[in-house]
């Protein structure tokens, strides 16, 4: 890319007034003006960088601000801010978790969960995607262990499905478990006001743990966090190790986060645009002939099923102006290969249009409807 993030690129080939279909930029905020002063005025304020991990000499106000910030937008008691959601997610399991102790985790999970949950000790059950009655067996089998822990994705990045929060739940009830959620693909934009998948399933009193980025919807610079119960978040501060051993985020970074923070707690006009967006997106592509994935999320995946025809398809769309990436094998499982469209609230309706255009023009061409 030769321009800022944003709905219209410039790349490097020469390509020019490229529409952008696959950033995580849901709201847009990556190259908003007041998110950019923001950071401009805390790189003035407090420098490049604090050459320290937060508990030496890296912790700013700034620090402090957003985390109080971040537990106020998600309505929980305290937040803990790390480099990026990987390190949050692999700081997590191996702090609260010891061998006398189990996680359920979902199959499809991200792989920063994955490897968060290979660092721990505790006793590992994996469930079938989505699949209550399997992970109602696993908690019955759990029951043996002291705690037991339910992590999941809120949104799953590769289908635009949304993890059935109610059912996880009260399953977690009826077993005495936690529930921990991922919400990198749903923070700022599902829900009401944006809170995320437990706030869009009503359940933000019965979810314990959440996990998200600052690198996608919340300006998309970089930076992840837990928030949660006070004591969890105390308990991270001592011992999670990408926290204690890590440089702390840079004030750019932060004066970005916390100016989307304030965009969305003013108001949730731009999520709701994106969602507006979204489904012109999901409707005109099914009026189409495309099965497209997921319900109502703004990753919207353009189901193809053969790996070199989502490859041909994505070349020529950007051929067309329009940037999309296919997955296949082992991205996706063999047979699924899609592509994968991600809506934002800064694209037009005319962009939108433009890429259903160009889908429908492609995808006769190659035999796809
Ligand atoms: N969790 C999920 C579900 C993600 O999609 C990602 C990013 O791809 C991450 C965690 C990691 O987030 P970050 O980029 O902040 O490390």
């Amino acid at each position: 890319l030769r321009s800022r993030q944003g709905p219209h690129l410039r790349l490097a080939g020469g390509g020019a007034g490229i529409i952008n279909f696959c950033a995580n930029n849901y709201l847009g905020l990556s190259s908003h003006p007041e998110v950019i002063r923001a950071a401009v005025e805390a790189l003035e304020k407090f420098g490049a960088g604090l050459s320290s991990v937060r508990f030496i000499c890296g912790t700013q106000s700034i620090h402090k601000d957003l985390e109080e910030k971040i537990a106020r937008f998600h309505q929980r008691e305290d937040a803990i801010l790390y480099a990026s959601c990987f390190d949050a997610n692999a700081g997590i399991f191996e702090a609260l978790l010891t061998p006398e102790d189990a996680v359920l985790s979902d199959e499809l999970n991200h792989a920063s969960i994955i490897d968060g949950i290979r660092l721990c000790k505790a006793n590992k059950y994996r469930y079938k995607h989505m699949d209550m009655q399997d992970l109602e067996a696993k908690l019955k089998e759990a029951q043996k262990h002291r705690l037991r822990l339910v992590a999941t994705d809120g949104a799953f990045s590769m289908d635009g499905d949304i993890a059935p929060l109610r059912e996880i739940c009260q399953l977690a009830q009826k077993y005495d478990a936690l529930v921990f959620i991922d919400e990198c693909h749903a923070t700022g934009f599902l829900g009401p006001n944006g809170r995320g998948t437990d706030e869009l399933l009503g359940v933000m009193d019965k979810v314990t743990i959440i996990n998200s980025t600052l690198g996608k919807a919340l300006g998309g610079a970089a930076g992840g966090y837990t928030t949660g119960p006070k004591p969890l978040i105390d308990l991270l501060r001592q011992r999670s190790r990408p926290y204690l051993f890590s440089n702390s985020l840079p004030p750019a970074v932060v004066g970005c986060a916390s100016k989307a923070l304030d965009l969305l707690m003013e108001s949730n006009a731009i999520a709701q645009s994106m969602a507006a967006k979204t489904q012109r997106f999901r409707s005109k592509m099914t009026a189409a002939g495309f099965t497209i994935s997921g319900k109502d999320h703004p990753i919207c995946p353009v189901m193809l099923g053969d790996a070199r025809l989502a490859s041909v398809m994505a070349e020529d769309m950007l051929n067309r102006g329009i940037y999309v990436i296919g997955f296949s094998y082992p991205v996706v499982p063999k047979g699924k290969a899609r592509i994968r469209v991600q809506i934002s609230a800064v694209h037009s309706d005319e962009d939108i249009d433009r890429c259903v255009e160009a889908f429908t023009e492609v995808g006769r061409k190659h035999g796809a409807l």
